[in-house]
């Protein structure tokens, strides 16, 4: 459904993030990119939902090759990949139920069916019975259940986390995963790039390691600790 070919990403400051990337996923996979900060994961996972451009190689999502999709195609592609990162980036002037509704409106769904995917995905992350409630009055943990909810409202194929529970201790952060790993059981693929070794030896993924812009690991259940 993923696939990477011989990815490079320049920044316009000359700075290169990652160069020479390749890799596949399948439908279904659950993978973790892992390394240590400045390594190139942010920037592989910008290239997916188009946030950067490669500067060569050529990335394929679901057959297509997103590589050079016009300006205009950039909103039917980010409909088909969900968005999580580790500060949540809900709209704070908006409730719950807004917040995961936005994303249903921006593409003009009637209101009834608004009403009924957003009820159904809340319940999904357990928050039905707060969709009155305003991020500054939720936990740093139910906010992130917010953003997973407005993320999967649109049923994406796949869903991509950028360090999603690095705002959370580590109780918050056993939710999170419980709810990616149900949703990854119902078919969404899921790509998260973390720097959490207790999760990653926890709940055994498959393991991209990335370090100085090069994928220095490629492991069916790896673990953390022996990846540099
Ligand atoms: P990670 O997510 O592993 O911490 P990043 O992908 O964010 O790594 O960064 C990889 C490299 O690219 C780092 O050297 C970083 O400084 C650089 N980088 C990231 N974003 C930009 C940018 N917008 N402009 C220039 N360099 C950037
Ligand atoms: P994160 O790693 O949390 O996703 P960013 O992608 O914003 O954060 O930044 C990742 C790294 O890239 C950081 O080390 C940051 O300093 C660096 N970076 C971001 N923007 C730029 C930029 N315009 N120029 C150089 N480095 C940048």
């Amino acid at each position: 459904m993923l696939i990477f070919q011989n990815v490079e990403i320049r920044y316009k400051s000359g700075n290169v993030a990652v160069s020479n990337i390749n890799f596949k996923v399948d439908k279904g996979e659950f993978i973790y990119i892992v390394g240590p900060s400045g390594a190139g994961k942010s920037s592989l996972l910008k290239a997916i939902f188009k946030e950067v451009e490669p500067s060569k190689g050529e990335i394929f999502l679901l057959d297509k090759n997103i590589t050079r999709v016009k300006r205009r195609q950039i909103p039917y592609l980010r409909r088909q990949v969900g968005v999580v990162f580790q500060d949540f980036r809900l709209l704070e002037e908006k409730n719950v139920y807004e917040n995961v509704a936005f994303a249903l409106r921006v593409i003009g769904a009637s209101r009834k069916e608004i009403k009924t995917k957003v009820v159904d995905v809340l319940e999904t992350v357990g928050l039905s019975k707060k969709l009155k409630r305003y991020p500054n009055q939720l936990s740093g943990g139910e906010q992130q259940r917010v953003a997973l909810a407005r993320a999967l409202v649109n049923k994406p194929e796949l869903i991509v986390c950028d360090e999603p529970t690095g705002n959370l201790d580590p109780n918050t952060s056993d939710e999170i995963m419980e709810i990616l790993n149900k949703i990854n059981l119902r078919g969404t693929t899921v790509i998260m790039a973390t720097h959490a070794k207790e999760i990653v030896n926890k709940y055994k993924k498959r393991v991209i390691a990335v370090q100085d812009g090069s994928i220095v690991r490629d492991d069916i259940e790896g673990g953390y600790s022996d990846v540099l």
